[in-house]
């Protein structure tokens, strides 16, 4: 289905749970963190039926993200619950990677076709320092679980923040030398209360970009319709690939194709954006699907044009990242 500015919006990210077994230090605080309360959770229920209806609406490919998808109880059956959706083409997973090495193999034969796994460093000491958990090898088994499963290609989110991980960007480039991973380079957004963006710790991808081109030559990989809004690269002689994406400093809010449903029910057209239209009341109060399927479709519709941020205007959205969905 087509919005009022002419993009067809067919991507449906949904945060299944705001809760994570991690803490990064520019998502949430290392203690205290406040959770939705349960009952204000969407059951599975609940998201099935939602995702169904978007479904009627044009959408075609959902991914599961949170908080960490994989802590809530009942995930497995759940997505083959979403495998039963007709007109449902795709049904991707973001993941911190914790569980990943437990859960690659059933993933893949519940129905993921894609999985993104974030991780913003090649050193455990350092993911100890920015997760707050000692976690780092187990999330590297989970991402050598999940290739021998047959995942392929994995991407790699990365999140550069100067000062924090920008001494890695090589590192991460010369390991698409020796995997077939797909490293995508995403930059800071200033989402969420416990966010310390700022145009000082900002890495914009052209920075990126320049320090990639210092390992080798590096080609331009045309977009298809699967690749989203990272632009693409490839260092001559690598398995793997780059991917470069400009959250600000080179917005795709033109393409953008992504409607959100957070974990309490409420429907976003932008990530950035601090309206939103709340469909579990509604749903929760018995009403029909035709005024469902009306929120929804006026939601579409009236997706913002463009975020309205760049690297110089940093506004915040107030709701974290974790509720909303990453
Ligand atoms: N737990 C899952 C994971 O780690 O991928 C899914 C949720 S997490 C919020 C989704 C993605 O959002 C992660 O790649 C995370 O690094 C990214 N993220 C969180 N806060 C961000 C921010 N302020 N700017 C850019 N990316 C952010």
């Amino acid at each position: 289905m087509l919005d009022n500015n002419h993009r067809a919006i067919n991507y449906l990210r949904l945060s299944v749970t705001d809760r994570c077994n991690l803490r990064c230090i520019y998502c949430m605080p290392e203690e205290g963190m406040s959770f939705i309360p349960h009952s204000e959770i969407l059951s599975y229920e609940e998201m099935l039926h939602l995702v169904t209806l978007c479904v009627q609406n044009g959408i075609r490919k959902v991914r599961l993200t949170g908080g960490e998808p994989l802590v809530r109880k009942g995930i497995l059956q759940f997505i083959d619950g979403l495998s039963r959706i007709e007109g449902l083409e795709e049904i991707a997973l973001t993941t911190n990677g914790v569980l990943l090495r437990d859960f690659a193999r059933d993933l893949r034969s519940f129905g993921i076709c894609r999985i993104n796994v974030s991780m913003d460093t090649l050193s455990p000491d350092r993911f100890f320092h920015i997760t707050r958990r000692d976690l780092f090898h187990q999330v590297w088994e989970g991402i050598e679980e999940a290739e021998s499963v047959g995942f392929n290609p994995i991407k790699i989110n990365v999140v550069g923040i100067k000062g924090v991980n920008d001494d890695e960007i090589l590192d991460f480039a010369r390991l698409t030398y020796e995997k077939p991973f797909h490293v995508r380079f995403i930059e800071f957004m200033p989402v969420g209360k416990e966010n310390s963006w700022s145009s000082r710790n900002f890495i914009s991808i052209e920075e990126i970009l320049n320090l990639v081109q210092t390992l080798g030559k590096v080609s331009f990989v045309n977009p298809n319709p699967l690749s989203g809004p990272a632009r693409r690269y490839v260092l001559e002689g690598a398995k793997g690939e780059i991917g470069l994406i400009g959250a600000l400093s080179n917005h795709f809010c033109d393409h953008c194709n992504r409607l959100r449903l957070t974990a309490d029910g409420s429907l976003k057209g932008c990530l950035f954006s601090d309206s939103e239209v709340d469909v579990k009341t509604p749903l929760r109060q018995g009403k029909g699907d035709k005024h469902l399927l009306d929120l929804i479709r006026n939601t579409i519709l009236n997706k913002p044009k463009d975020h309205g941020l760049n690297e110089y205007k940093p506004r915040k959205c107030v709701r974290s990242m974790n509720s909303i969905g990453g």
